[in-house]
């Protein structure tokens, strides 16, 4: 499978770049939107048109991860094209009220996932763990059943007991890293060597750092932050390649992780 960087800001879009969202392709060509945040529809349209996604799964329902959702539903439901297939949208459903509000009539169709025993889409079966963070989130584990390979991906979370556990042996890890190191044992987000910590110990093939901060934390004397946050969860990963989801990076599970 390949994972493709539409979106990695974190809270908000920034300097002509959106917030968290992602393209998951199957070897045999079936498209997984993962998480809908800001740019996400006009960042799609440069690789895959709209109209050809198959399904669409979020984490959680902050701003930052389903901006752009409404306006895809507009997109699938507007454009002009005879046959129109309802997309299958999965998130959860602890919060009824956001849950409800993923069906849009004749463009997409809410469906909840099922956190406690996994839920298949397409080639790919996915399990689920609770987040620490401010909104009830899960972080995914996505298994192509074709070749085995597995992308965990953390959505928002804090450090948790578990998270190590939960991505094992993953080809590729995508983290949270909202945060500097210095900052551990957040409620919301986690720092650079947590990140890499987490990775070593679950013995990831890679680290991919995304939902990235926009500044350099105060007092930090650096042009280039992200590349500061890169090397800091680097000393943590110890010999697994760290990158940045930096948009339109793309990575190929099945060629080492790269
Ligand atoms: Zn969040």
């Amino acid at each position: 499978m390949k994972l493709h960087t539409l979106g990695s800001w974190g809270g908000y879009p920034f300097q002509d770049a959106g917030t968290t969202s992602f393209l998951i392709t199957s070897q045999d060509g079936f498209t997984l939107l993962m998480d809908a945040g800001s740019r996400a529809v006009n960042e799609l349209e440069k690789v895959l048109s709209p109209m050809d996604l198959d399904a669409v799964i979020i984490s959680h329902y902050h701003p930052d991860h389903v901006a752009d959702l409404g306006v895809l539903g507009h997109y699938r439901l507007l454009y002009p094209k005879k046959e129109k297939k309802v997309l299958p949208v999965y998130g959860h459903d602890e919060d009824a009220v956001r849950f409800g509000q993923i069906t849009m009539p004749g463009a997409l169709d809410g469906h909840a996932y099922d956190v406690a025993s996994g839920t298949s889409i397409g080639p790919f079966d996915i399990t689920f763990i609770k987040t620490v963070h401010p909104v009830v989130c899960y972080a995914m584990r996505i298994t192509e059943r074709q070749t085995g390979q597995v992308l965990v991906f953390t959505g928002d979370t804090g450090y948790f007991e578990g998270l190590a556990d939960f991505t094992r042996d993953a080809d590729l890890f995508l983290a949270d890293v909202y945060l500097f190191e210095g900052h551990e044992n957040h409620p919301a987000h986690l720092t650079s060597k947590e990140a890499g910590e987490i990775a070593k110990e679950a013995g990831v093939k890679r680290l991919v750092l995304t939902h990235l901060p926009q500044f350099p934390d105060e007092g930090m004397e650096t042009k280039d932050h992200l590349e500061v946050l890169r090397q800091q969860a680097q000393v943590y990963a110890g010999v697994i390649p760290v990158d940045l989801a930096l948009p339109h990076r793309e990575w190929d599970l099945g060629e080492g992780a790269q």
